[in-house]
């Protein structure tokens, strides 16, 4: 025996490689540029124009400061209108040219800063959650050393293939997503995963791009193009969901065309009418212009998004993807859960805990083991992995199967060594499984099942005849039992359990999280029609699953999570939102961050109609100076922004876990 001391590695310094911090720095962006400019330009006419000096003192510098901050919205809203479209921008700057028109040079720059100081604000937010994002890919390293043939060279991560060899030396960041070939190390992988521990890695091991290496050398066979590296993915899903709008924004949008053209005619009456009996022409003008400044749904287009975007951002960081905005908006409208039991539920690592040979068949138990192992090495399941790792751990050698095909939900059937072996659940599930040699059993404790200990059996058939029961064990993840009383909490009612396995197996499980609806025994259509019940029924579902046989259930759902790390590529594709670290917690979290999200939208709306309703009525009935209108107006805007990005802040997320 080796002395354990030499096992031993030194901790790994999380600190040894900084991340490399991104942040947009602020005069990287042009609305931030040109707004400062503008506003640079309007404080130096300001004083000159206060204390009176002649014109042309201030005058180029309010030229310079409309153009500066009008200059990109102006020919942003002609494109549109070509586009016919009304843009809110345009009419901002049709009323600070109008402003200035009638000598109200000051009040019309006024607007344009705030405009454009406002416009570089959004901006500046926008980038700030993108960057957040693309953060991550650059944890992947740019260059990788390959080695092909005994020789070593520095290539373009972009150019690894699957199947190439790359050599990661002691604190370096993986390049790929792969197998460890040889070599032992700590990896932290707190990235991807949020562990804050650093990994065990030897050969065999998975690894993943971006992660940080420990002490140890690593030889790592490449398995997956750089594209399509789970951190990658990540980093696509997020801009994916980024470009997506929420209905209600889309609702908005639609209505916001029609306003604005309400409002432009509405301000043409506003000024026409009063002419036409006399009324004087600047005052008139005035009016006119301040009400449509303060009429523009600005603050009602900035509703929306900010919230839900600040909500999938701050998700993102505690690992948690959810892939639009309208995803986001639904996932807090749920009143039904419903979860998966292997690999969700529990933590999807079962390992064989018995082998029990039926009475009558002459194969050893090691044999049948490795045909098993064989039959299952090419599937994705659980189940399947947790067979071959035991042949594996009983060196058993794994034959290469052909014909190899999976019915999800129920098993596995391949051909090996000529042979037709079926793994898979039990035919008749409710019969006890494992008669080998029970019957001088002892009293009635000692009598229960593996199922009724919550473990799960499954059937190895060979050439059509059963010969041996695999006994699985599988444990409760951590926090499920929490975790599912959070989610009954927010939807309302008590959440169900939907799964493939037998009805004993999952009772013990269900029993251990504190759920009493148990559906066993479904296969993947069944699940679906679970769900399509409850949404007949008008209760909105989520469903929570891992596996390729709750696909069809997370396409069905209202809302769809998956497992990331034990779920298959299938149900991370048509889930709505990934679980990207695997721990249940974050799925109340979400649900109730997008509650506050939700929230959040609807104040939003009403502050913005509440400081437009207020300005307009204030400029027809009385006397609204135009400056006034406009930081009104604009002030109102900002400050809906502004309460939208509060669901970025760390707090938030700590008020939605509890
Ligand atoms: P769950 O719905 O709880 O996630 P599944 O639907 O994935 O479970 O599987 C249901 C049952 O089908 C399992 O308990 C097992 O008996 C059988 N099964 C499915 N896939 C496999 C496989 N690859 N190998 C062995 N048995 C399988
Ligand atoms: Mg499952």
């Amino acid at each position: 025996m080796a002395s354990p001391v030499l096992h031993a590695r030194p901790p790994v310094p999380s600190a040894a490689v900084p991340l490399p911090p991104r942040r947009t720095r602020l005069f990287a962006l042009p609305e931030v540029r040109w707004a400062a400019l503008s506003a640079a330009a309007f404080l130096a006419a300001l004083p000159l124009d206060l204390a009176g000096a002649p014109a042309w003192a201030w005058g180029p510098l309010y030229a310079l400061c409309y153009a500066a901050g009008g200059w990109e919205p102006g020919r942003e809203g002609l494109r549109a209108l070509r586009g016919k479209s009304l843009d809110v921008d345009l009419l901002m700057v049709v009323a600070a040219i109008g402003a200035a028109a009638i000598g109200q040079f000051l009040d019309g720059g006024l607007l344009i800063v705030i405009f454009a100081v406002s416009g570089a604000l959004e901006a500046l937010a926008t980038r700030r959650t993108a960057d957040s994002v693309r953060g991550l890919l650059d944890l992947a390293p740019a260059k990788a050393a390959r080695v092909a043939n005994g020789s070593e060279e520095q290539v373009d991560v972009a150019a690894l293939r699957v199947g190439d060899t790359v050599l990661v030396r002691p604190g370096e960041r993986l390049p790929a997503d792969g197998t460890v070939l040889d070599g032992a190390s700590d990896v932290d992988q707190a990235t991807i995963t949020g562990e804050p521990l650093p990994a065990p890695k030897t050969p065999g091991d998975q690894v993943f791009a971006g992660t940080l290496n420990g002490t140890g050398a690593l030889r790592v066979r490449v398995g997956k193009d750089a594209a399509d590296s789970v951190i990658a993915r990540i980093v696509a899903m997020v801009e994916e969901a980024s470009a997506t709008k929420a209905p209600t924004q889309l609702f908005i949008e639609r209505i916001e065309q029609r306003y604005s053209v309400g409002v432009v005619v509405a301000t043409l009456a506003l000024f026409s009418l009063p002419l036409a009996f006399g009324a004087p022409f600047t005052e008139t003008l005035l009016r006119a212009m301040t009400f449509m400044i303060v009429a523009s749904p600005c603050a009602v287009v900035l509703a929306t998004m900010p919230p839900l975007l600040s909500a999938i951002a701050n998700a993102g960081r505690h690992g948690v993807l959810v892939k639009s905005a309208v995803v986001m908006e639904r996932l807090g409208a749920v009143d039904r859960v419903a979860l998966d039991k292997t690999g969700t539920l529990t933590a999807g690592t079962p390992r064989v805990a018995e082998v029990r040979v039926l009475p009558g068949c002459s194969m050893a138990e090691a044999e049948i083991l490795a045909l098993a192992a064989a039959a299952e090495a090419p599937s994705e399941h659980p189940l399947a992995r947790a067979v071959v790792a035991a042949a594996r751990e009983q060196g058993l050698p794994i034959a290469a199967a052909t014909g190899f095909s999976s019915e999800p939900g129920l098993g596995v059937r391949a051909l090996v060594d000529g042979r037709l072996v079926r793994v898979g659940r039990p035919r008749a599930p409710h019969t006890p499984a494992g008669g080998a040699g029970e019957q001088g059993r002892g009293p009635a404790e000692a009598r229960r099942t593996p199922e009724e200990e919550g473990r799960t059996t499954v059937v190895v058939d060979v050439e059509g005849a059963p010969v041996a029961v695999l006994v699985l064990a599988d444990r409760l993840r951590d926090g499920a039992a929490s975790a599912v009383a959070a989610l009954a909490r927010l939807s309302g009612t008590a959440p169900v359990l939907l799964t493939g396995d037998n009805e004993a197996a999952a009772r013990h499980v269900a029993a251990g999280t504190g759920i009493t609806d148990v559906r066993a025994g479904l296969l993947p259509e069944d699940k679906v029609e679970a769900v399509r019940a409850w949404e007949r029924a008008g209760q909105r579902t989520l469903f929570v699953g891992d596996g390729v046989n709750d696909a069809p259930a997370l396409a069905a759902a209202h809302g769809g999570v998956a497992m990331g790390r034990a779920g298959s590529d299938l149900a991370l594709e048509t889930a709505d939102a990934i679980v990207v670290r695997d721990e249940l917690a974050t799925v109340p979290a979400v649900v109730a961050l997008s509650r506050r999200a939700r929230a959040l939208v609807v104040q939003n709306l009403v502050i913005a109609g509440v400081c437009i309703g207020a300005l307009v009525i204030w400029d027809l009935a009385g006397h609204l100076p135009l400056p006034l209108g406009v930081a009104g107006h604009e002030g109102s805007t900002v400050l809906v922004g502004l309460n939208g990005l509060r669901l970025l802040r760390e707090s938030a997320w700590r008020k939605a876990s509890v």
